[in-house]
């Protein structure tokens, strides 16, 4: 048992069973025991890879993303690039590189890395410093200067802490963390008041909600408000729920399961794509996509920027081949992950949708 899982359990004790999120809260951010406060391993020699540790490739195309919809903006004189959640700076670094290709565009842009795990805030000031970029780690967005910006985020959505309902005869019940026999275990809430039987719906269905899907869009929809810009999230996940459990633990590249080590491995799940569209174009934004990665990068030309390599790195054709089928193929990262834009309104659609 991990010292968190211990400390959980001694907690659940006392009080009683807690909801999923707020495990996946603890698991992910417990300052103490939590994975990025203390041990975030990404990479091919950590816990789990992302697109920008899979290839270059990703990065670079996120760079000409960048750069195009600077021009887009009318080439401002200074903007504000923010990524949130670099990882260990992979993306950020490809895409600085790759920006050098757009006249004035490196000249005109500030680097923000909304970063809250302090050891890869080091990892990230490293990687940006092996390209020549100076960045900036405010603590959260509402910190970075005003002006028209463009933000990414990979796979940070999907941290975001979920609560789960699952469908039952006598309405829907919450699924929660419970101690059995001394050991986290799963268990569900009684029904809860005021849900019955939902027509059509089969019982075990699960219902997933990322509770703090609002408040990390606020922010976001603030800025986009104030000045012109966009916003381009990437991650795994859904329009359409299944039912099914996305909760998901990864340890060494090996799904766990997620209660078995909290604070060792990595815990996301699944990113409700319908709901983001739906919360930002609430909060008065336009929206593009979601779209299939493997179309997004198709169409901001992948194919082509793999064929330029392998022109420059002979040698390395069959890793580039294996790079771009990872993030293209539809049975590897092509149709899982998805993209979404969230703009400013009033701009043109964005390139790649
Ligand atoms: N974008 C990187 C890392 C993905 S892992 C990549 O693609 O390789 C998730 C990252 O999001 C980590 O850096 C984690 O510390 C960060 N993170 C988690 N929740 C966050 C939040 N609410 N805001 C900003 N970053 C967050």
């Amino acid at each position: 048992m991990t010292a968190l899982a211990a400390q959980l359990a001694l907690e659940i004790t006392q009080d009683g069973p807690i909801t999923v999120a707020q495990f996946m809260q603890r698991a992910l951010f417990d300052p103490e025991f939590g994975y990025y406060a203390t041990r975030p391993a990404l990479g091919a020699e950590g816990d789990f890879i992302t697109a920008p540790e899979a290839s270059q490739m990703f990065g670079e195309l996120l760079g000409l993303w960048c750069a195009h919809e600077w021009t887009v903006l009318g080439a401002p004189g200074r903007a504000q690039l923010i990524e949130l959640g670099p990882g260990r700076g992979a993306l950020i670094s490809d895409l600085w590189r790759a920006g050098r290709v757009i006249e004035d565009f490196r000249a005109a842009i500030d680097l923000h890395l909304v970063e809250p795990s302090l050891p890869l805030r080091r990892l990230q000031a490293q990687a940006l410093a092996n390209v020549g970029a100076v960045g900036q780690w405010p603590d959260s967005l509402a910190d970075v200067a005003a002006g028209p910006t463009l933000l990414i985020a990979n796979e940070v959505l999907d941290c975001l802490p979920i609560r789960q309902f699952a469908h039952s005869p006598e309405g829907w019940r919450e699924r929660l963390v419970g101690v059995a026999d001394g050991a986290l275990g799963f268990g569900l809430s009684e029904p809860l008041p005021d849900t019955t039987r939902a027509a059509g719906v089969p019982d075990g269905f699960l219902r997933e909600i990322a509770v703090g899907l609002e408040g990390f869009l606020d922010p976001i929809a603030a800025r986009l408000h104030a000045a012109p810009g966009r916003a381009l999230l990437l991650d795994y996940g859904y329009v359409t729920p299944d039912g099914g459990d996305t909760l998901q633990a990864l340890r060494g590249h090996e799904k766990v399961h997620p209660l078995d080590a909290p604070g060792i491995g990595d815990l996301t799940a699944q990113v409700d794509f319908a709901a983001v569209a739906e919360t930002a174009t609430g909060l008065g934004l336009e929206v593009a996509g979601p779209l299939e990665q493997g179309h997004f990068l198709q169409a901001l030309g992948i194919a082509q920027r793999a064929a330029a390599l392998v022109q420059r790195h002979p040698d390395r054709q069959d890793r580039i081949g294996r790079e771009l089928n990872r993030l293209v193929a539809p049975d590897q990262m092509g149709v899982l992950f998805k993209a979404i834009c969230l703009s400013s309104p009033g701009l043109p659609p964005p390139a790649g949708f």
